[in-house]
């Protein structure tokens, strides 16, 4: 005890006196990839698809473990008749499709609240594949989106360990990738339900991850967010610079993606959304752990991590 606290002495002579040092980071981007790996091992998490029931319910049970309140928002969605699920499974349009949303609150009753979100489901076809035969296949999603939810997960197991100074509310989100190209009706089905049924208190802000494993990851600033949250992309890139990230949250802007941070700036939450576009291996079934590094997870993490305990 004597040395722990001569060491910590020795430790605050030795802090900037222009502030306080970066406190001691929990997340690790080790963790994070193995969950990433264990997720991934339970299948590829087409909606309605028995490897889907597995990794929700494998998704559930951590969070429970987790957060404050855990609890899954369940709604059905009528698929569009030539959805190529919808052909195989005339059900499907006429009784309906059920997906849930995965909610995990942290200080459940705090009105300061930060929204953070992924989404959970992965790609019915591979379109995007270079090999034809490929294209009706699923997609197993590690980097879309298994690594946003991964560094989710991390994330909760830091905030359960030291409890966040604000409210915060984890959502996994299904049914954002379901819809064939040209049918955005089909896309963001959880996200859409959440933002449509958003309690009270709301989030003060949200930031969603998506496409946030990759290898070479390199985040621009992505345009709708800009328009919705500037003062929360700045704060975030400019922790990041601060971290030393500069590198991969880049200060340039990326493409304008439509993604799940639209329904909640649509109903009054400024939003953003950290994504790396620039991914070859985007719907096809190379979109595996391999593309994916703990670095990557690791820098999003911290930096999500700095932003909770520093504050928006
Ligand atoms: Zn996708």
């Amino acid at each position: 005890m004597r040395i722990t606290l001569l060491w910590l002495l020795l430790l605050g002579l030795c802090l900037p006196a222009n502030g306080p040092a970066a406190p001691v980071g929990c997340f690790s981007g080790a963790k994070a990839y193995q969950q990433l790996k264990d997720l991934c091992a339970l299948g590829a998490r087409v909606p309605g698809s028995p490897a889907a029931r597995k990794a929700g319910d494998w998704l559930l049970t951590k969070l429970k473990a987790l957060g404050d309140e855990t609890w899954e928002q369940a709604f059905t969605h009528k698929v569009r008749a030539n959805h190529p699920l919808a052909k195989r499974d005339k059900t499907l349009s006429t009784q309906g499709l059920r997906m849930r949303n995965l909610v995990c609150r942290f200080r459940p009753r705090e009105t300061r609240r930060l929204l953070l979100a992924a989404h959970w489901d992965s790609r019915p076809f591979a379109d995007m594949d270079p090999v034809k035969a490929n294209r009706v296949k699923p997609v197993l999603g590690a980097n879309d989106a298994a690594s946003g939810v991964v560094v989710l997960l991390e994330l909760a197991r830091c905030l359960k360990a030291q409890p966040p100074g604000m409210g915060v509310d984890i959502v996994l989100f299904d049914g954002e990738d379901f819809g064939e190209q040209g049918h955005l009706d089909e896309y963001f089905l959880g996200s859409r339900f959440y933002a449509r049924n958003l309690g009270r208190p709301r989030p003060e802000a949200g930031i969603l991850l998506d496409m946030v494993g990759d290898k070479n990851l390199r985040l621009p600033l992505e345009p709708f967010s800009r328009q919705a949250a500037p003062d929360l992309q700045d704060r975030v890139w400019d922790l990041a610079e601060g971290l030393g990230l500069g590198d991969i949250f880049v200060r340039e802007p990326g493409p304008a993606v439509q993604d799940d941070h639209l329904p909640l700036i649509e109903r009054g939450v400024p939003m953003i959304d950290i994504i790396d576009f620039e991914y070859p291996q985007w719907h096809t079934l190379q979109d595996t752990p391999a593309t994916c590094s703990p670095a990557s997870l690791e820098a999003v993490g911290r930096v999500l991590e700095t932003l909770i305990r520093e504050g928006l």
